[in-house]
């Protein structure tokens, strides 16, 4: 019995081998048939299984026990349905021309157990077979054969079945997990091998393996391109020589030769070669007892990123020359408020905090060395800390400002948030500027004080006067306040310059408006020059009583003078005063009224004998014009 199942195993032995043989040599079938691969498939495990009933075991007369179920199984499993038919049908015709008993039952067996095969197959159609698919199959063989040994008796005489029914279907189990362990194990093995030769031959960059003698022994597609070779192999055999100039051939071979010698590795080294640039890593290779064989060497072309850095740096470059030649202050600072680029123009635009101004200080650094300094006027006494974190709480903020420094320079600093957070801070020395615009200012101001004042008596003219007066008249108007007028004219003024001469009568003059000045002395008390020898004052907020005061006062201090006017019948110089007073909304409505009653007031002073005040209200001088 045991010589038995020696044959046994070796019918296992044997259908193992023819799988393992295939799916080695499937490989090649796959690569040059393509899918005519699957027929093919099919009639090696058709033609295992054929081998595998001619080493059919005899148990007893007439009983044969062999394996040929496996091969036509794992067929179906890894091949789909014309694989197994293919296989099933070489069995099934094997089995038919040998002829024998139970013919009907062997065919049906082969027919289910291919169809066992696909339906796993068909199971595990979205992706292709794992050792679980295996497992299933291989249960479900020996399921179907015990089913088979029951619903077929004669496919193994019943006396037989208790010997050997056991063993045979474990036997079975066996070979189909063999089998298709192998073929699992092959396909794995395929994949890892075909993975790697991809990623060799299709990487981007240059890979290449030189013997020890510097030449090319496997070189990827990426090389054989470089070097316009149609295929990898063409350069095997190749050196450096071969392919460049003897020169740059030579360095190379220097440099490799060196590697392999010391078994240092050259990693991301620079090579020049025609007109690319490469960065190249080469590593030696050893054989078993570490001995160096060779080298594996990875360059990459980096002219592209070599010319773009090139481009960059001279864009930076020119940049910076731009910035140099400028006359304006340049400087960046980051989100964060470091500054990270500034000219030369920007440092020397703050003599006093130039030494603070420096890449990669921090804004509030350099306003400290401001604070310190009192470079800048406007730099508070007290609460340093707080000018400065305000300060530089706006440096992200588009703003101009014009400062003063500490030597009266102006400078301008107009700063600019760019997208990318970042402010621009561009400052130009405006002291020229802003000091013609100061001279401007106060000669405007001058300009504008001569042409308001008399230039005889030095007191506001005519011009300024009515300016004053209708600005007075709607203020007086809206607050409900009085105002009062004062019209004085000279008595006998054309004698005097007869008699005492023009230059005694412009003096004359003078003394009489230095006495007007020193009665009317509030702020807004206004003395005007109003033409020739007459003279008003508008007083605010004063009603008739305080205007006779003031006009009292100014004939007192006028008397005071004593200017001698022997053509007189006073003797000396007087002054005739009419004075009118309003309050309230006439103001706006009749806005000459306060002149011409002034004005009639006076006449009347002249015409009652001149050297009098006189006050006449509103309804009286009405009474007057209409009488
Ligand atoms: P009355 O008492 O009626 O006012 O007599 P009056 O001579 O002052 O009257 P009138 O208005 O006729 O004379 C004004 C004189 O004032 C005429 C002019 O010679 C003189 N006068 C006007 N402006 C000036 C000036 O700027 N300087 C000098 N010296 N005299 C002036
Ligand atoms: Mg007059
Ligand atoms: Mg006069």
């Amino acid at each position: 019995m045991n010589g038995v199942w020696a044959q046994f195993a070796g019918n296992l032995a044997f259908v193992g081998l023819a799988i393992s043989l295939w799916a080695h040599v499937s490989i090649w079938f796959q690569r040059e048939l393509g899918n005519y691969s699957r027929i093919a498939f099919g009639v090696a495990a058709g033609a295992t299984s054929i081998g595998s009933i001619l080493l059919a075991v005899q148990f007893s007369p007439g009983v044969y026990i062999d394996l040929r179920f496996p091969p036509i199984a794992i067929a179906g499993l890894f091949g789909g349905p014309i694989t197994a038919i293919v296989a099933a049908l070489m069995a099934v015709t094997f089995r038919i021309a040998i002829g024998g008993a139970a013919m009907a039952e062997g065919v049906m067996a082969i027919a289910i157990v291919a169809g066992i095969g696909v339906a796993i197959n068909f199971y595990s159609r979205k992706r292709s077979p794992v050792f679980s698919d295996v497992a299933i199959l291989t249960g479900a063989i020996g399921v179907s054969l015990v089913v088979m040994l029951i619903v077929f008796p004669t496919l193994a005489k019943v006396h037989a079945l208790q010997l050997i029914g056991q063993p045979m279907i474990g036997f079975n189990c066996l070979a189909t997990a063999l089998c298709g362990f192998i073929i699992l194990k092959t396909e794995h093995l395929e994949l890892e091998r075909s993975m790697l030769g991809t990623s060799f031959s299709q990487a981007p960059d240059f890979l290449y393996i030189k013997d020890r003698d510097s030449r090319f022994i496997i070189v990827n597609e990426n090389m054989a391109k470089l070097y316009r070779h149609r295929t990898s192999s063409g350069l095997t055999g190749l050196t450096d020589f071969d392919l460049h100039a003897t020169l740059l051939a030579e360095e190379l071979y220097h440099n490799e030769q060196e590697l392999m010698r010391t078994g240092v590795p050259m990693i991301d080294a620079l090579e020049h070669i025609g007109d690319r640039y490469m960065l190249a890593s080469k590593v030696p290779v050893r054989n078993k007892d570490g001995r160096v064989i060779g080298l594996a060497g990875v360059t990459r072309d980096i002219t592209e990123r070599t010319a773009l850095e090139h481009e960059l740096r001279e864009s930076r470059n020119l940049l910076s020359h731009a910035m140099a030649g400028m006359s304006d202050g340049f400087a960046m600072f980051d989100k964060k408020g470091f500054l990270i680029f500034c000219n030369e123009q920007y440092r020397e635009a703050f003599p006093l905090s130039r030494d603070a101004r420096v890449v990669g200080a921090h804004i509030s650094d350099i306003l400290r060395r401001i604070a310190e300094t009192r470079e800048r006027l406007d730099v508070p006494t007290e609460n340093i800390e707080d000018w400065i974190k305000a300060a530089a709480a706006t440096l992200h903020r588009n703003k101009d400002e014009e400062i003063q420094l500490h030597n009266g320079d102006w400078r301008s600093i107009r700063t600019r948030l760019a997208d990318n957070g970042m402010a621009m801070v561009a400052v130009s020395d405006i002291t020229a500027t802003k000091q013609a615009e100061i001279a401007l200012r106060i000669s405007a101001e001058q300009l504008k004080n001569l042409a308001e004042t008399d230039g005889l008596t030095g007191i506001v003219n005519r011009r300024a006067f009515d300016e004053a007066f209708m600005r007075e008249l709607a203020r007086s108007a809206r607050n409900r306040k009085p105002l009062s007028l004062l019209m004085i004219d000279i008595d006998r003024f054309k004698a005097y310059n007869d008699t005492y001469g023009h230059l005694a009568g412009d003096q004359c003059l003078r003394v009489i408006s230095k006495c007007l000045l020193q009665s009317a002395r509030r702020p807004v008390d206004i003395v005007a020059r109003y033409g020739g020898e007459e003279f008003v004052v508008l007083l605010p907020e004063i009603d008739e009583e305080g205007a006779m005061v003031v006009a009292e006062l100014f004939a007192h201090y006028l008397s005071e003078e004593n200017i001698a006017h022997t053509k007189s019948e006073f003797g000396k110089v007087t002054a005739s005063i009419g004075i009118s007073s309003e309050t309230g909304l006439v103001l706006r409505t009749e806005p000459s009224r306060l002149l011409s009653i002034a004005d009639a007031a006076l006449y009347d002073a002249k015409a009652r004998g001149r050297n009098r005040i006189i006050y006449r209200a509103r309804e009286e001088a009405e009474d007057k014009k209409t009488g």
